[in-house]
């Protein structure tokens, strides 16, 4: 029997909602980037659907460290190690706890934080960190004032297409769109749009 049942419907819901959404993620990575987003982010998922078996098997923290691993070793560009980072930091901050929502939204909180510290970067820079802070500060607040489930994985999706819009008129201070300036105003951010689509598919598996 699977330890986790969760994760394997995680990857493959996640793998889908990306694949739906690849042509207009590489349009943006196209228009302000070098087009390879999605391939770098199909070839992390394909990894992770031929683990999920194993990863089934793991608890939390284990699971979120192989997982992280895989990411940072097949996905590549400044993507695999930005989110490979924030798949350890969730195991790091997790190992010894508890798994609830409180939990969860504290140990995202501080993987977001590692985040920024590994892209030397924070929000209104036209990252997927302005999709990844409102998220995690959202998370904060909704747990703190105890917000049902259903609400809170709802208002997740929200804050991350709204956090995800706002990099729109954005100009991009880090990463590869940086180079080009003034000319990245009027594109969403590839990496903004991948994590609101990640993060909409799996509160779509929890609610
Ligand atoms: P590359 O730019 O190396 O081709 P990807 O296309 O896979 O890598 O990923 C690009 C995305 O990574 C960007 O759209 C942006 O969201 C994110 N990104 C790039 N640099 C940083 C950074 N320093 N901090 C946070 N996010 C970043
Ligand atoms: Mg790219
Ligand atoms: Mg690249």
């Amino acid at each position: 029997m699977s330890f986790n049942p969760l994760l394997p419907k995680i990857i493959e819901a996640v793998a889908e909602s990306i694949a739906k959404n690849a042509d207009d993620i590489t349009l943006l990575d196209q228009a302000i980037g070098d087009g390879d987003h999605v391939t770098n982010l199909q070839r992390g998922l394909a990894a992770l659907l031929a683990q999920k078996a194993d990863i089934s098997q793991l608890e939390w923290p284990a699971a979120w460290q192989k997982m992280g691993m895989t990411i940072m070793t097949t996905v590549g560009g400044a993507s695999g190690s930005l989110f490979g980072t924030l798949f350890i930091a969730m195991s790091k901050a997790l190992v010894g706890r508890e798994s609830n929502v409180q939990i969860f939204s504290l140990a995202f909180t501080q993987a977001v934080e590692a985040v920024k510290q590994r892209g030397k970067s924070d929000v209104g820079e036209k990252t997927m960190l302005d999709v990844l802070v409102p998220v995690a500060q959202y998370l904060q607040e909704a747990v703190a004032v105890s917000t049902p489930l259903v609400q809170l994985l709802e208002q997740t999706q929200q804050v991350a297409l709204t956090g995800m819009e706002s990099t729109r008129e954005m100009l991009a201070i880090k990463g590869r769109a940086s180079f080009l300036g003034e000319r990245t105003k009027g594109h969403i951010d590839a990496g903004a749009m991948s994590s609101c689509v990640i993060i909409c598919a799996v509160a779509d598996v929890l609610l």
